[in-house]
């Protein structure tokens, strides 16, 4: 009933050259996927680039993240407008390193979403546990608070249209993956915190992506569990036999 989605976060890799050649890449590489949707996110610098190299595809187009107003003095930031006008249908948001590093916090991530949603970009919202919330057995805590601030003030419609990837901070770029158990026990979690905040049909409709160093190797036994979704990708995504793997997983429930 969901179709899987499979993302590649590029994160601050490739100049608009480089982008170009991995997109053209992975367009004929997957030329005949069109059973799943796979998404690319080039830095904001090649999204022009890359998204005439995949016109006319099935590849989807995002943004790694957005400022929450459409115009002004905000030196450094790009607004949603920006991003539908280069081609962008998805953005990622609340990315662990921009709340990491560039100080987003769950009131930023907020704005954030209603901004790409007033724009009709499909935010890609993420969520996850550092290890010491894990170790102290908060994971379910953390991430269900995470996603009750991301969509305050959000209405059911709004929510409907949202994308999560539940991304554990510690099995990030990390090469730690978190179990296929353990990842389903967060993704019924947040499941079941979206069916509170909206309804339970948007709640079943809701795809939830797993991010986390995934590799050709764990996608399968991770994409075999009921309520994952997909996957969203970082160093993989930038090999083009790796992503295409995981692209192309097997699980119980794909054809
Ligand atoms: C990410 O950037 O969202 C990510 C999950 O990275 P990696 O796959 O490298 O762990």
């Amino acid at each position: 009933m969901r179709t899987p989605l499979l993302a590649g976060n590029w994160k601050m890799h490739g100049t608009a050259d480089e982008a170009r050649t991995l997109a053209a890449s992975l367009k004929s590489r997957l030329a005949d996927v069109d059973d799943r949707d796979v998404l690319i996110a080039p830095p904001f610098t090649a999204l022009a680039a890359v998204a005439e190299s995949i016109e006319g595809t099935r590849l989807l187009l995002a943004a790694q993240n957005l400022h929450w107003e459409d115009r002004g003095a905000y030196t450094g930031e790009v607004s949603a407008p920006m991003l539908v006008a280069v081609g962008c249908t998805h953005v990622i948001v609340g990315h662990s390193e921009r709340r990491q590093y560039f100080g987003d916090t769950d009131e930023w991530v907020c704005r954030k979403m209603k901004a790409a949603l007033r724009h009709d970009l499909i935010p890609i919202l993420c969520v996850g546990e550092t290890l010491q919330e894990r170790e102290a057995n908060r994971t379910i805590e953390i991430v269900e608070e995470q996603i009750r601030a991301a969509l305050e003030g959000l209405d059911t419609e709004g929510i409907g249209r949202v994308v999560v990837a539940y991304e554990p901070r510690w099995a990030i770029g990390t090469g730690k993956v978190a179990t296929p158990q353990q990842a389903q026990e967060a993704h019924a979690a947040i499941r079941r915190r979206i069916a509170q905040l909206s309804r339970e049909d948007v709640a079943q409709r809701t795809r939830i992506l797993y991010g986390g160093s995934v590799k050709p190797d764990n996608v399968d036994a991770l994409m075999s569990q009921p309520d994952l979704d997909g996957t969203l990708v970082g160093g993989a995504s930038l090999d083009v036999d790796d992503f295409s793997r995981i692209v192309r997983f097997q699980s119980p429930w794909s054809s």
